[in-house]
């Protein structure tokens, strides 16, 4: 690309080298569109992630000076070669063969500094071939929700996409009401969707099944090229992967809340965060976002869907598995046949770890599993429960805090005191325990209401709770005395019950 290019608007600028090295880009031309991103015409920078753009190596001063421009889209760095994503996907398990970048552009990978490629995106830049009715923009309300939770889920240690920089555009983008509009740039491992695979796999064209394959081997898990089957261990790695993630959204109480193949990375990272939400009172069948009208999504839903979305990634890879259908068949049959064991697996030892117990003992599973039930018919907080009993693994006095949030205070003294004889088992002294309770159970998550709080703030200009939020959830198992009411659940009239896409 020629020095011409670097100004999308025409303006003078300097030359900034984010040491772009695209790979996706140079697949055939199927695979994404070049595209511009539509510059907009009062773009003013409203967050900036200094850390993960240092671990990127784009914090010189240039990059913050010229934030607006660049991360708008109006300026290209030196060495961008912007593209929309091709991919396919099941929304609420109905087919929709061609989705794509609608409203995302690709600026190009770099290497960061722990030598891991990563994509730098832009979300909400303008229109591109695969924005069918879509005015390919974001609002600010939703551009902030994802910079928001992604970067408190990345604090939690559960893998996600991140956050670079949130502009706001100075335009209007119109969806039920008129919202200001903004930009995202999100940072991710790679955008490689099981709706790309479905893309190709929807057209018969199985040789592009093959090089999207080959190439999401070469990036995500190039020790399994050599491998005899390398497409089969892809799909055990990515099942794998799932099992991790999905197990991290339960020890938190994250919602996705809308789990289409779409957005399902094979990477592993939480990806796209539209009407997402973290549950205070704990039930499984809890739902937030407005169009899942049947539950399909609900929080105990999580750990199926998953298994669902890795059918159709099995179904894509089909072809390339074994000569005989049948036999791949039912090598694919016993990868996604094992997911539920290796998500048990993951949920088993993050539960242990919650509620402090060091060693395993066979009746743990129905042990933790009588809390929740407890904590259900209880009407307990999710968060808050976890958090206290951290507190009371050292203080017997603290269980009256714990106590203080079930409803049915009777049923949750039974299960402590089962809790106390189980941990009496425990090698570990009161403190260690207490300490190490507390570095896995948060005391702060973006409750809905403080994120909501903090959205409609920042859509009238006053972005104060947006940073109070931000800064909080950056250490989210500190106690913080001065925001402990960020603690708190919603007092009735605060609680929200639905979010919304804000697409
Ligand atoms: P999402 O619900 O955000 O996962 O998006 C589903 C599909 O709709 C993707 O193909 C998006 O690119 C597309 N899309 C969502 N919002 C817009 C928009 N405002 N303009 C164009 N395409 C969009
Ligand atoms: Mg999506």
């Amino acid at each position: 690309m020629d020095e011409t290019a670097i100004n999308n608007n025409g303006g003078a600028g300097l030359r900034l080298d984010f040491r772009f090295d695209n790979t996706y880009r140079r697949l055939p031309e199927r695979f994404h569109a070049s595209v511009l991103p539509q510059p907009v015409s009062a773009p003013r920078l409203i967050a900036f992630n200094h850390a993960l753009a240092d671990s990127l190596r784009l914090d010189g001063p240039g990059v913050l000076a010229d934030g607006a421009a660049l991360f708008s889209g109006n300026r290209l760095p030196y060495g961008a070669e912007p593209i929309a994503a091709a991919y396919a996907g099941h929304q609420f398990g109905r087919f929709v063969p061609q989705l794509g970048d609608g409203r995302a552009i690709l600026l190009g990978e770099v290497i960061d500094r722990h030598d891991r490629r990563q994509d730098i995106q832009l979300k909400g830049s303008g229109r591109t071939p695969f924005s069918r009715r879509g005015d390919g923009r974001a609002a600010v309300g939703p551009v902030l929700r994802e910079y928001l939770v992604s970067e408190a889920m990345q604090a939690l240690g559960v893998p996600t996409t991140r956050a670079l920089a949130a502009v706001a555009t100075g335009e209007p983008v119109y969806r039920e009401t008129v919202l200001p509009g903004a930009v995202l740039t999100r940072v991710a491992a790679s955008h490689i969707r099981v709706g790309t695979f479905q893309f190709f796999a929807a057209r018969g064209d199985v040789e592009a099944v093959r090089c999207l394959a080959d190439y999401a081997i070469a990036r995500h898990d190039p020790a399994l090229a050599a491998q005899p089957q390398p497409y089969l261990a892809f799909l055990t790695a990515v099942a794998q992967r799932q099992a991790r993630l999905i197990a991290g959204w339960m020890h938190v109480g994250f919602i996705h809340g809308v789990m289409n193949t779409d957005n399902m990375a094979i990477s592993g990272e939480t990806i796209d965060y539209g009407p997402c939400a973290f549950m205070d009172m704990y039930d499984p069948a809890t739902v937030f976002s407005s169009i899942d009208h049947g539950g399909r999504y609900a929080f105990a839903n999580q750990p199926a869907i998953a298994v669902w979305n890795l059918c159709r990634l099995a179904e894509c890879l089909l072809p390339l598995l074994d000569p005989d259908r049948e036999v791949g068949s039912n090598q694919a049959t016993a990868v996604l046949e094992a997911f539920p064991y290796q998500f048990e697996a993951f949920w088993l030892e993050g539960m242990r770890q919650k509620l402090g117990l060091a060693t395993a003992e066979a009746d743990d599973s129905t042990f933790i599993r009588e809390l929740l039930d407890v904590m259900h018919r209880g009407g307990a907080d999710y968060t808050l429960t976890f958090r206290r009993l951290s507190d009371a693994a050292e203080d017997d006095c603290a269980a009256d805090r714990v106590r203080a949030l079930f409803s049915l205070p009777h049923d949750f003294d039974q299960w402590v005191d089962r809790w106390r004889q189980r941990t009496a088992r425990e090698p570990r002294h009161p403190g260690e325990r207490a300490a190490a309770m507390r570095a896995v159970n948060p005391a702060f998550i973006p409750r809905n209401h403080r994120v909501e709080a903090a959205l409609s703030a920042a859509i009238d200009g006053d972005l104060q709770p947006f940073e109070t939020l931000r800064t909080l959830l950056q250490r989210p198992f500190e106690d913080n005395s001065a925001l402990a009411h960020y603690a708190e659940p919603p007092a009735a009239t605060d609680r929200v019950y639905q979010t919304f896409c804000g697409t």
